[in-house]
């Protein structure tokens, strides 16, 4: 299948040869934490990438600053000239967005069709990540339903599933991206970071991604990973993110 490129800013594509690095902390938490973490990486990264609005499985965890984060998000973007990602929850909130250059929607809303169809209206790219529990058919279905609305700007996201292992947080998919490769014409960006959650098993599953011909990588990346309020076993910290990024060039140089 004929392989898309998408424009992510002026200067940033990804696809068909182009691969983009996606670094930033799970949660946007204050403005010191997100602009320190960017001042560490930016040289190192594609696109910044932060929560604002945060999925989380319990009520009582931390739910993200809201449009407080996503401002904090654009202060970044005008500081750095860095295009910046950001998960949508909920379609009412989609003004808040205007200035957000990639929207993602996260792995427990790959089926929130409503949110979807809304998608479709724009043209501004859509990070859809695998939900934990689904296939790749229904992973491009969802995919469908935004290209049918008119927004063909789709870039899917392996973030790992769930099976019987327990060792890991997730079961990183990594025969996704050849096989989606395959089955459809969209870039494919691989999240270690949540389909190992574990900031120990990172570097080697990004190595990998890399080699199997993913279109870029996401990894959160934290400067006090122990007092992260979210995912903080997986984050890596900056020196470590510099450290990886250097690595995954080689591999890709050696491709
Ligand atoms: C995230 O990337 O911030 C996130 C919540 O990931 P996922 O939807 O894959 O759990
Ligand atoms: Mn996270």
């Amino acid at each position: 299948m004929e392989a898309k490129t998408i424009e992510i800013s002026p200067n940033v594509k990804i696809g068909d040869g182009n691969f983009c690095i996606i670094g930033g902390p799970c949660a946007i938490e204050s403005q010191k934490q997100a602009f320190g973490i960017a001042k560490d990486i930016y040289k190192k990264i594609d696109i910044y990438r932060g929560g604002a609005y945060k999925p989380r499985t319990s009520p009582y965890s931390f739910q993200g600053l809201g449009k407080d984060g996503i401002d904090l998000l654009v202060g970044i973007k005008k500081k750095f000239n860095l295009p910046i990602i950001t998960e949508i929850i909920n379609p009412a909130h989609l003004d808040y967005y205007e200035h957000v250059d990639v929207i993602q929607v996260g792995s427990r809303n790959m089926q929130n069709f409503e949110l979807l169809k809304e998608l479709g209206t724009i043209r501004k790219p859509i990070l859809l990540k695998r939900g934990f529990s689904n296939t790749l058919e229904e992973l491009l279905l969802s995919a469908e339903y935004i290209v049918s609305g008119g927004n063909q700007n789709i870039i899917l996201c392996e973030r790992g599933i769930r099976t019987f292992e327990p060792a890991t947080r997730n079961t990183l998919d990594l025969s996704a991206v050849p096989m989606l490769k395959i089955m459809a014409p969209f870039p494919i960006v691989v999240d270690p970071s949540h389909g190992t959650g574990d900031a120990r098993l990172v570097e080697a599953m990004a190595k990998a991604a890399t080699a199997a011909g993913a279109d870029g990588i996401m990894i959160e990346v934290h400067n006090n990973p122990e007092k992260a309020l979210c995912d903080k076993n997986q984050a890596l910290t900056p020196v470590e993110f510099n450290d990886l990024i250097e690595k995954v060039n080689i591999i890709k140089k050696i491709l």
